[in-house]
């Protein structure tokens, strides 16, 4: 139950980012209980409402981002100039294995921080080892729609002692932890199965994945065809099969699979989507920054597999803001394709409306609509950035010029997260000096010479 007070946008001009993306200028929202109650002319708010004056602004459905490490927040630039394996190996892994609670609480706390401030209000993550229940904890705390848990792993070569659980052991902590956690956070947070991805997760561990998915009813998200090298890794374990044919073998393709990266997606392996349920989440600047390449995001959304958008986590892609993936990928498909393939509005809909379908909450997030959850932002059309003549197209303008600055206001289930670009409920400054101590304290557990 929400217990906030009915809240009134008046006068924005509302990208509605439905079917039919409309552009409403001059419309109130009305939330209710933590949804949008009503959209459009709204002269008299019932008693006790409060009226927010947004003229002057564009407002938008809140962001989504589908693949996420806050665990990693502490890491940002401390494993630059590394290719996927190597970046894991030498610095990654060692650094997630020297976790724990407090430090894991954060860490992630730092990086829900920067993801409200950039105007996110779902996240998926992908979760850590050692410390996930303090990571759980922060994202229930943030006030973020979430997807998380913790990240499952039980084997690999290189794989640090600490994070590789006995198989048994790391189901039946999964299989604790989901009913402690779900539903957490106001009822924003919703458990997942996180799995690392093929080279640290033995068979028995995908079964077991598998069987808890199709028993609770939890989602799979794990790390697929992000490199070649990777691929060639899974082949020479898996019997010469990658990533999607291991996938299809072990049943997953019937699980709900979300694959983060995609970038080496087949045009056979997109045959087999139109009879499985899997969607992919596109991580623009991770993939650039470790050199793993460029999705081809019209031959998936082609196929039928719903696309999302993220910026996967602060040791690749150095920061957590949405729109600047947003533009990102609206200019990597153009690259590939042509300046015509891919609109300002395509781009927008892979951080609304494609990424709510791509996380299965497209009953509940990714367009402004009667009905759904009040996930809103709220952009400053007096920023230098997005001042453009009135002709142009609002959803060009901000998915090519919006950033972070532009962000004022951030709403999630009907409370104001963010106002006039501060945080309302986070104490930044407290946040950041803790993560200070904590990160000092991990580097030194790490045993990493850094
Ligand atoms: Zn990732």
């Amino acid at each position: 139950m929400n217990s906030e007070a009915p809240l009134l946008l008046r006068g924005g001009t509302v990208l509605t980012l439905d079917p039919r993306a409309l552009v409403l200028p001059g419309a109130d929202v009305l939330v209710v209980d933590g949804r949008i109650r009503h959209v459009g002319s709204f002269p008299d708010a019932p008693p006790g409402t409060r009226v927010l004056d947004v003229s002057g602004t564009l407002v938008l459905p809140g962001l989504i981002q589908g693949h996420l490490h806050l665990g990693q927040t502490f890491f940002r630039g401390l494993a630059e100039g590394r290719r996927l394996l190597a970046w894991l190996r030498e610095r990654i892994w060692p650094l997630e294995a020297a976790h724990d609670d407090e430090s894991a609480y954060w860490c992630a706390l730092l990086g829900a921080a920067e993801c409200l401030l950039g105007g996110t209000t779902t996240i998926q993550d992908i979760g850590i080892g050692p410390g996930a229940g303090g990571l759980l904890r922060a994202i229930a705390d943030s006030g973020l729609r979430a997807f998380a848990g913790p990240c499952l792993m039980d084997s690999g070569v290189t794989l640090p002692d600490a994070l590789k659980g006995e198989t048994d052991r790391v189901l039946a902590d999964a299989e604790a932890l989901g009913p402690r956690f779900h539903g957490s956070g106001n009822g924003l947070l919703r458990f997942a199965l996180n799995p690392r991805f093929i080279l640290t997760c033995s068979d028995p561990l995908w079964e077991g994945i598998r069987d808890l998915s199709l028993r609770h009813g939890w989602p799979v998200h794990t790390h697929a065809l992000e490199q070649r090298d990777e691929t060639a890794a899974v082949r020479e374990l898996k019997g010469g099969r990658d990533e999607v044919e291991y996938f299809a073998d072990q049943g997953l393709l019937a699980a709900d699979l979300r694959l983060a990266h995609g970038v080496w997606l087949t045009a056979g392996h997109l045959e087999r989507a139109r009879t499985a349920r899997w969607s992919v989440v596109h991580c623009p600047s991770s993939n650039l920054k470790l050199g793993s390449g460029i999705a081809d995001l019209l031959a998936i959304r082609g196929a039928g597999v719903p696309v999302g958008l993220g910026c996967d986590g602060a040791a690749c892609s150095n920061h957590l803001d949405n729109l600047d993936e947003v533009r990102l990928a609206a200019l990597l498909q153009k690259v590939k394709h042509g300046p015509d393939a891919f609109s300002g509005l395509d781009a927008l809909r892979l951080a609304t409306s494609d990424g709510a379908r791509a996380l299965g909450l497209q009953d509940e997030v990714g367009s402004i609509e009667p009905g759904k959850a009040a996930d809103l932002l709220v952009l400053s059309l007096h920023r230098p950035e997005l001042w453009a003549a009135p002709q142009v197209d609002p959803h060009d303008l901000v998915a090519f010029g919006a950033s972070r600055a532009s962000v004022r206001h951030v709403v999630v289930a009907g409370r104001v997260l963010v106002e006039d670009g501060r945080l309302t409920h986070l104490d930044l400054h407290e946040i950041v000096r803790q993560s200070s101590l904590h990160l000092a304290a991990l580097i030194r557990r790490s045993g990493l010479s850094i």
